[in-house]
C-alpha cells in the first residue's frame, strides 16, 4: 500500500511549544494557559494577530527543535515498512516565514525529521526516504501531490484537508486527532468513522 502522511501535527507533537517560545520571548503573560488555543486567543485579545503570524514563523522555523514526534509514531512507520507499504511524506509548507527572520522552514522541517530518525538520505526498514518527503507551497499543491503519488491512503490531522474538493476519490481519509478535539460539521462527519487519536492503533489497522 501506498501511505501517504501529513507532517504538521500528524508527526510533530507542538503540545506547549507555542506557549513556551511565547513566554520566553515575553510576548505573552505567564497565567495564559499552555495551549495553542489560549496562546493564539492572547494575541487576538490584544489585537495583534501579526505577532501570532510571527510566533507561528518561530515555532515552525527556528524553535521546531523544541517540538517531539507523536508517541507511537517510530514503531508504526517500522510496522509498515517491514509490511512492504510505500510511506510518503506530503505537507503543506512556504519555505520562508511571511513575517519575521528568513528561516528555511524546509530545511527546519528536515532536519527534524532526520534527527528523530523518521527519514534518512537512503530510506531503510525503519526510515522513510528523503526523497519521498515532499513540501509544497499550497494547499492545492498537496492534495494534487497526494492524488499524483496516488496514496491509498492519506493521514492528516485537518478536516479541510482531507474534505478538499479535488482530495482525490481513490484514496481513504483518515483523520488524526490526538486530543479528540475536533467536533467535527456535518459536513465533515464521514471522517468521524474514520478518526484516530494515537499511532499505534494506525499499525494495528494498515
Ligand atoms: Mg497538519
Amino acid at each position: 500500500m501506498r501511505i501517504g502522511i501529513d507532517f504538521d501535527n500528524t508527526m510533530v507533537d507542538y503540545t506547549g511549544v507555542f506557549y513556551q517560545v511565547a513566554l520566553e520571548l515575553g510576548w505573552i503573560p505567564k497565567e495564559t494557559l499552555p495551549t495553542k488555543f489560549a496562546v493564539k486567543q492572547s494575541f487576538l485579545d490584544a489585537n495583534n494577530e501579526r505577532k501570532w503570524t510571527e510566533l507561528q514563523g518561530i515555532v515552525y522555523g527556528r524553535e521546531i527543535h523544541q517540538a517531539i514526534p507523536f508517541a507511537g509514531i517510530h514503531q508504526t512507520i517500522t510496522t509498515w515498512l517491514n509490511k512492504g507499504h510505500e510511506l510518503f511524506i506530503i505537507s503543506h509548507k512556504t519555505k520562508y516565514p511571511i513575517i519575521g527572520d528568513k528561516v528555511n522552514f524546509h530545511i527546519a522541517a528536515m532536519t527534524w525529521l532526520e534527527q528523530y530518525q523518521l527519514v534518512s538520505s537512503l530510506g531503510s526498514l525503519s526510515t522513510i526516504a528523503k526523497e519521498n518527503v515532499f513540501f509544497n507551497e499550497t494547499k492545492e499543491e498537496k492534495i494534487a501531490k497526494i492524488a499524483a503519488l496516488s496514496c491509498d491512503i492519506f493521514i492528516d490531522d485537518l478536516p479541510s484537508i482531507l474534505m478538499h474538493k479535488s482530495f482525490p476519490k481513490q484514496s481513504k481519509k483518515v483523520l488524526f486527532d490526538p486530543k479528540n478535539e475536533q467536533k467535527l460539521e456535518q459536513q465533515y462527519s464521514e471522517l468521524a468513522k474514520n478518526k484516530i487519536s494515537h499511532w499505534s492503533t494506525l499499525a494495528e489497522h494498515y
